[in-house]
């Protein structure tokens, strides 16, 4: 297998340096981006102008070209430094690909907060070159030898693919000698038909083999006028089967309605002052409106996506905890909200060489923890999805009254989960939805603890006819590019939904087309699972579809053989 092969679906490490150095042309002046860009065209084009009229003057009166006015000295800088300027922005990839290696990337810097793993260049450059001839030759060619180096202890695991050069024969070595190890067999866990390059250095470190998760589908879910159909990686029975009615039930309804209210990822970092009152002076430096945009241009400095949206406060005896939102574009965004948080924590030292930087993350994010700041505040995308249910399809497709669902909601869902001092947990089941679809389309399934803060809402309408249904969901925490989206298997979900990697016309709208679509398929689960139990279901149910009277043993033997 040749080592430098990559996946094809994040961002090639090439376009990525591409994208670094087109940032750095644009932070030329404190404009918007377009804004500078139409200012340099202008001056290219102006100066080009100008100066060719001279040289015709000067070659009509046989002026020597090389005498030069001060205006002609000066138009001749203008025309250097927008010629540089947009040779950065726009020929950079052009220039690149004669004069950089992937391994300069800057933006494969690790970032590692709360659990989230950026791309390591050190693993990157591994994969992308073979390992240098002196390690190799150290190392035996023969398996059976490298094995018995990782099990003596000589060899770290760790290092098998940096010496190798070859990630599948490290994951298979790996593997053997694990199972020497510990005595135990993997034999039911599959090595084969897995892209190992594409996992190293972002996705996952030290890998034996992965687990199968099997993909259905629910749907199609009409949902603002498009239909989808929702890939859900799942092994509890019944959750696509149920989902799926609910999607039968809103399509035959005339489809669900969602709104975004909100697209801001955020990362609080925690800092210590002397004493209260420089923490006070801190806090209301940052809160300070007239402030704003200077903080705003150092931290949108991280990436050509990130836009800061607010930077707040909270201040705990003399720590700040400061709470920044910032859009990230298609990207879920913790890593990129992060390096932003990095550039203002570096510059603000300069004004308060006191402070001292305790955490980069201070758990006011709040980020995979249940907190009410991300229930109150949101965090990722807020989205609320409704649908209005017609009497005829509660009956036909739910099997229950639009009565019975009401007073259940209420029963369950609001006073059931106040009595349980809930938490966002006044749904029946969106954690079931989310982190299926989070699974199959390559999103953190850790997040789904605040991604799944929903509260499902259901009154009749028209009359007493109909069912007016809705969930609200303040924390999806959803991206299209970045960390799991660009595996195969989890791209080619994305792809089924038409939200694949980044969106080039409108940077975000795939991210948030993604989080409208997970909204609108808890929808459909709650409407379905609230069904079941308002008629009696459920339990009936799970016996058909989980409680499977095949001989599973013989079907995992026949699987584990083939
Ligand atoms: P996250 O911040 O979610 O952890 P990553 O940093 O891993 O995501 O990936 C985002 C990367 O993708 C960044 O380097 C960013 O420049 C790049 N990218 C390319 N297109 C887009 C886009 N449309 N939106 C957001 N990021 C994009």
């Amino acid at each position: 297998m040749d080592p430098r092969r990559r996946s094809t679906e994040k961002p090639p490490v090439q376009s990525l340096h591409e994208e670094d150095s087109r940032r750095r042309a644009s932070d030329a002046l404190p404009l918007p981006l377009y804004l500078t860009n139409a200012l340099f065209f202008t001056l290219f084009f102006s100066v080009v102008h100008f100066l060719l009229t001279r040289w015709r003057e000067k070659i009509r009166t046989s002026t020597p070209l090389h005498v030069l006015t001060f205006s002609e000295i000066l138009a001749v800088l203008a025309f250097l430094a927008s010629f540089v300027y947009l040779l950065g922005f726009f020929g950079i990839e052009y220039v690149q690909s004669f004069l950089l290696r992937p391994s300069d990337d800057e933006d494969d810097e690790v970032v590692v907060v709360d659990g989230r793993f950026a791309a390591c260049p050190q693993s990157l450059d591994l994969a992308a070159a073979p390992p240098p001839a002196m390690e190799l030759q150290l190392l035996p060619q023969d398996d059976e030898e490298v094995v018995q180096s990782v099990v003596s202890g000589a060899l770290p695991s760790y290092s098998l693919e940096s010496k190798l050069g070859d990630c599948k024969r490290a994951a298979s070595i790996r593997r053997e000698s694990l199972q020497r190890i510990t005595g135990r067999s993997l034999s039911g866990l599959p090595l084969e038909g897995f892209d190992y390059d594409s996992i190293l250095g972002q996705c996952c470190e030290m890998p034996v083999g992965y687990v199968q998760i099997p993909v259905g589908i629910a749907g199609p879910l009409l949902l603002d006028g498009g239909e989808y159909s929702v890939p859900m990686a799942t092994t509890e029975g019944c959750l696509v089967a149920s989902t799926n009615r609910g999607c039968k039930a809103i399509h035959l309804s005339g489809g669900a309605t969602s709104v975004l209210l909100k697209d801001g990822m955020t990362r609080a970092p925690v800092v210590r002052l002397p004493n209260i009152a420089r923490a006070a002076q801190l806090k209301f430096y940052l809160e300070d409106p007239s402030n704003f945009d200077t903080v705003s241009m150092v931290f949108n400095r991280s990436s050509r996506f990130a836009r800061l949206q607010s930077a707040r406060c909270t201040m705990s005896g003399r720590s700040v905890y400061i709470r920044f939102c910032c859009s990230t574009g298609d990207a879920m965004g913790m890593n990129m909200v992060s390096k932003g948080v990095q550039n203002v924590l570096d510059v603000l030292q300069a004004d308060f060489p006191d402070m001292d930087v305790v955490a980069i993350s201070g758990n006011l994010c709040s980020d995979k923890k249940p907190a009410a700041v991300n229930w109150i505040q949101g965090r990722g995308k807020s989205v609320v999805c409704e649908a209005v249910i017609k009497g005829d399809v509660v009956r036909k497709v739910l099997k229950t009254s639009v009565k019975s669902l009401v007073e259940l909601n209420k029963d369950k869902n609001l006073v059931g989960s106040a009595m349980a001092g809930a938490l966002g947990g006044f749904n029946a089941h969106a954690s079931n939805i989310v982190s299926a679809v989070y699974l199959a389309t390559g999103q953190d399934p850790a997040q789904n603890v605040e991604s799944s803060h929903c509260i499902t809402l259901m009154e009749s309408t028209n009359d007493g006819q109909d069912l007016h249904v809705s969930v609200t969901m303040p924390c999806i925490e959803v991206g299209t590019v970045g960390g799991g989206t660009q595996l195969a298997s989890q791209s080619a979900c994305l792809n089924l939904l038409g939200v694949k990697g980044a969106n080039k016309e409108t940077p975000g709208a795939n991210a948030r087309r993604l989080a409208t679509i997970v909204a609108g398929s808890v929808l459909a689960g709650e409407l379905s699972l609230m069904s079941a139990l308002a008629a009696g279901q459920l339990v009936k149910s799970h016996m058909k579809y989980n409680r499977s009277s095949k001989d599973v043993t013989t079907h995992a033997a026949a699987a584990a053989s083939s």
